[in-house]
């Protein structure tokens, strides 16, 4: 039996003396994931995080990417980010590393996103996440062609994945078996969607991600990726206790460990060989039904759990408020 496990590493507060040794355990154990990556430093407060702007930052993700990690794009910055803007950091992006990236997931409250925040809802799911989250009522624009933050086309011809919805448990494909998949409602700026596990930070990571949870997605055959900020798994110079037993004893089971669009890419290969559509698309029942579990999972860990990151700011104040 094996498995597949990945992570889709948010660059939220990752600074290189607090990430680095996080990649050397996942290197160590031969796990490897997607980091991505700011083009310029955060010009939004309290947002925080190195950028390729710092040389010492640049040549860890350049090492890095030699190693097999892939390195994807998080907005160019944290911030609202011009058209303009955007497509400089993408030339940099790629003069920087070697070409432009797969995969691109939006920043919390960026107005470049692209169908950021409740846009990725339909109704009337739209409605109920743009209640429970009123930062969303700042529009995001990144798909709007009027727009000063409108960067849909170049996002269409380079990004191949985007990431949507989110479920609470460690086999992600068990929730959405249909990843990557296209939404003919979002299909215009957007190419292939994927589902992740939500694990915001290392309390949500450690509940849903440990020797238990890795053996059942053996037994399962799953494969799981895990949406998290490894950026604050670092706390007074030391690595999270569970987060570092888990990547050891994944790195002793010897599952599939590749990057996020490599996974995506070995689906849709497999797909292929098997006569089926590259991607299918989504219906809008199987849609509704995503989301609804999607909200469930937030709610859960909101207001039942209390591990998301409402929470978990607590414990650290400077921290923001729920981050993508
Ligand atoms: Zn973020």
């Amino acid at each position: 039996m094996s498995f597949t496990f990945t992570i889709i590493d948010d660059t939220d507060d990752a600074f290189l003396d607090t990430i680095k040794p996080i990649y050397d355990l996942l290197y160590e154990n031969g796990v490897l994931i997607t980091k991505t990556v700011w083009v310029y430093p955060p010009r939004d407060e309290p947002s925080s995080g190195d950028s390729l702007q710092n040389p010492e930052y640049l040549k860890f993700i350049q090492d890095i990417q030699a190693k097999g990690f892939e390195i994807g794009l998080h907005n160019v910055g944290s911030g609202d980010y011009t058209r303009d803007e955007i497509l400089e950091g993408l030339e940099e992006y790629r003069e920087k590393l070697g070409g432009y990236p797969d995969i691109h997931i939006n920043h919390s409250y960026n107005k470049d996103s692209i169908y950021g925040g409740h846009k990725r809802f339909n109704f009337p799911f739209n409605k109920i996440v743009k209640m429970l989250y009123p930062q969303y009522a700042k529009n995001f624009e990144g798909e709007i062609r009027k727009s000063q933050y409108f960067w849909g086309d170049e996002h269409k011809k380079i990004i191949k994945f985007s990431r949507n919805h989110e479920f609470g448990g460690i086999n992600t494909l068990k929730y959405d078996p249909r990843t990557p998949y296209i939404d003919p409602k979002r299909s215009e700026f957007c190419n292939l969607w994927f589902s992740s596990t939500f694990a915001p930070n290392q309390w949500v990571f450690n509940e849903l991600i440990n020797e238990t949870t890795i053996d059942q997605l053996e037994r399962e055959n799953g494969t799981c990726i895990v949406f998290t900020h490894l950026g604050y798994f670092m706390r007074d110079g030391q690595i999270d206790p569970g987060f570092k037993s888990t990547i050891e004893y994944l790195g002793r089971k010897k599952g599939n460990y590749k990057p996020v669009s490599d996974v995506l890419n070995d689906i849709i290969e497999k797909r292929v060989t098997e006569g089926k559509p590259r991607a299918p698309k989504l219906r809008s029942l199987v849609k509704a039904r995503m989301e609804l579990q999607h909200l469930m999972t937030r709610v859960k860990f909101r207001w039942m759990t209390k591990l998301d990151d409402y929470a978990f700011k607590d414990l650290k104040k400077e921290m923001f408020d729920e981050k993508d």
